[in-house]
């Protein structure tokens, strides 16, 4: 019954990976495309956990990529990237609690649009004048229904009684059903990030999305490569004296050093000589202050991403570039995106 949704997804993700996308462009194409697809099914049915760890396989794969047929290292659990942005996440909707969250507008069709034909006829055929929240499930029904009667069981369990459900239900009440809010109330919260929603707020998405790798210290740097088991010989590529680390290749390192003195200079703010004092200037970081704030972040992203651009390409391409040249880069980044 699944199989046409899963060949689509499936389809649909061959005719992206031909293209060189960025992980963020990944992550926005399976959170609006990928998405509007299991989105679609599942207004109406109960999704079975093994066809969402299908979509949920597909889609990892797809953001990860696949090397000789398995899947790259994965730095950033599944669950962490699903979480909201203000949570250290990319909002990535989490199918299942997402897929409950669609079938609880059964619940609330029933006890608030009474009068329409799908809840008269429940009431009167399947209910029998009976209470909602006293129904069980029962092999006398249909299939459908016992979804909608687990939904309700599972939206007690969450809510903790009956009387918090139906608080619940009426707080996503609205001119229609408002699944977002309904979601936010079933899934389980991670701890908020003081850095969470300032790391993408106006910010270039594929900055973005390495500025939290960062912040996360889940980028496969050297130093990361072999505490996961690979035989890597460490060495900075950058200034070929360090080893390679998070702390040293952003930071430490002669030539990032370069970068960031120029760069803090030009944005007038302090240089950056550690993730720690990155992650303090976003706490001190006001949303919305205006332009100049706006700037001095895209410009600290920017940094962030051509330190780690100019290592894979003098790694992988066997290019070289100044720090000269890469100032002009994100100078260029900046006014363009702030402008
Ligand atoms: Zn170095």
């Amino acid at each position: 019954m699944y199989q046409p949704l899963l060949e689509k997804i499936k389809n649909k993700i061959s005719h992206w990976t031909n293209n060189s996308l960025s992980y963020a462009g990944k992550a926005i194409l399976i959170n609006s495309v990928i998405f509007g697809m299991h989105n679609f099914w599942g207004a109406s049915v109960l999704l079975p956990k093994g066809v969402i760890k299908k979509i949920n396989k597909l889609c990892k794969d797809f953001l990860w990529g696949i090397e000789d047929g398995t899947r790259r290292h994965v730095f950033l659990s599944w669950k962490s990237l699903c979480n909201p942005k203000s949570e250290g996440g990319i909002g990535i909707k989490e199918i299942l609690s997402w897929n409950w969250a669609q079938m609880m507008k059964w619940v609330w069709k029933l006890l608030y649009r009474p009068h329409s034909i799908w809840s008269k006829w429940i009431h009167h055929y399947v209910l029998k004048g009976g209470d909602l929240w006293q129904a069980t499930t029962s092999i006398s029904h249909s299939w459908y229904w016992n979804n909608v009667v687990k939904m309700k069981d599972l939206l007690i369990s969450k809510a903790g009684s009956i009387s918090s459900a139906v608080d619940w239900i009426d707080a996503c009440s609205g001119s229609t059903f408002h699944i977002g809010q309904m979601h936010s109330m079933l899934r389980q919260p991670a701890n908020l990030v003081s850095w969470g929603a300032l790391v993408h707020h106006t910010c270039v998405p594929k900055h973005a999305f390495l500025g939290m790798m960062e912040m996360w210290n889940k980028l496969p740097t050297v130093d990361n490569l072999i505490q996961r088991g690979l035989y890597l010989v460490n060495r900075c590529v950058l200034c070929c004296c360090q080893n390679e680390s998070l702390g040293h290749l952003f930071f430490q390192c002669s030539f990032a050093a370069q970068i960031w003195s120029s760069i803090a200079s030009w944005l007038q703010v302090c240089s950056f000589t550690s993730l720690e004092l990155v992650i303090s200037w976003f706490m001190s970081c006001v949303p919305g202050k205006g332009m100049a704030s706006s700037r001095k972040r895209i410009g600290l992203l920017a940094t962030l991403y051509y330190i780690w651009k100019e290592r894979n390409g003098r790694i992988f391409k066997g290019l070289h570039h100044t720090a000269d040249f890469l100032c002009t880069q994100i100078k260029f980044v900046v006014c363009n995106r702030a402008a």
